[in-house]
């Protein structure tokens, strides 16, 4: 049997940890599969390359989510709003694609229990992914982001948004940094005071960054919050990914499998 080839599309993806998760999936349930990185510099002719490549499958990160929705043959669930997809997909020589950073996310949430309402900081990518997630789960979302015209997307689909000078801190249940700060700096994602004040009545923080404790989850620990970081957003939008490219179910085993992947090297 012909192994079948998987990628990560990303510039730059030299530091993915795609491979080594899906790559842990595969030898668990003994699938013919490879996963490699591959660096994709041009956006437009990422459907060129996964069709020239004979991939099976794809993951596609930063900065090509937004080109991958614009080049798929079609494209399924909530991606259509979201308008950026992570996952493709060959289904007899048509370019099929996803998104799954979303419900990965309503997985990595699942464990804090009992959310019914969140402030989302940060208005990117990831951001609407999110928040287009939490309303389809019937929580209230609230976005909050340092500059204004990043907010129309989400006026467009009735979310609650506002810019740091409009806003005024009410109760929620969870705060999520969706913002890049802490990803390479030490900043927070917006004014500690407003962090602190957020903080005193709300019970989880969440950063999708992953691997470190950024300056927003040192804080929301600081003050008492239940934190997690975002190992498990990457690790359960790996397995939903991994779940089309195999076309099973994952299994409990199956995911911590993956996780120890993920966490190898
Ligand atoms: P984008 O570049 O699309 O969006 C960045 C957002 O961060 C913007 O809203 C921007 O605000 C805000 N921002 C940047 N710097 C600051 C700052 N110093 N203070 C306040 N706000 C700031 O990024 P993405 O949405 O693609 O990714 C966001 C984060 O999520 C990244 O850290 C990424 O690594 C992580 N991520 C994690 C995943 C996982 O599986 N765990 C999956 C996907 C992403 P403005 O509009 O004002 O510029």
């Amino acid at each position: 049997d012909k192994k079948e080839l998987f990628a990560i599309f990303g510039n730059p993806v030299e530091h993915s940890k795609s491979p080594q998760m899906h790559n842990a999936g595969f030898k668990k349930i003994d699938f013919n599969g490879n996963y490699i990185k591959h660096l994709v510099e041009d956006g437009n002719k990422i459907k060129e390359i996964f069709l020239e490549n004979s991939y099976k499958g794809a993951n596609i990160t930063v900065p090509h989510k937004e080109y991958a929705y614009e080049n798929a043959d079609e494209v399924r669930g909530l991606a259509k709003d979201i308008k950026a997809v992570n996952t493709y997909i060959n289904e007899n020589g048509k370019v099929i694609a996803y998104n799954t950073d979303a419900p990965g996310f309503i997985k990595a949430i699942e464990s804090f229990g009992g959310i019914k309402s969140v402030l989302l900081l940060g208005a990117g990518g990831t951001a609407k992914a999110i928040s287009l997630a939490l309303q389809k789960e019937k929580i209230e979302v609230t976005v909050l982001n340092r500059s204004e015209n990043k907010l129309d997307f989400f006026k467009e689909h009735n979310i609650k948004c506002y810019s740091w000078e409009n806003f005024q801190a009410k109760k929620y249940d969870l705060i999520v940094n969706s913002t890049s700060a802490g990803l390479k700096d030490e900043y927070l994602p917006c004014n500690k005071k407003l962090l602190e004040t957020l903080f005193k009545t709300a019970k989880f923080a969440f950063d999708c960054v992953y691997g470190k404790i950024t300056p927003f989850l040192a804080l929301a620990k600081e003050n008492n919050l239940e934190i997690k970081d975002g190992e498990d957003m990457l690790l359960y939008q790996g397995v939903l990914a991994f779940e089309y490219f195999t076309n099973t179910k994952a299994s409990k085993e199956l995911i911590e499998a993956m996780r120890k992947g993920l966490k190898e090297g």
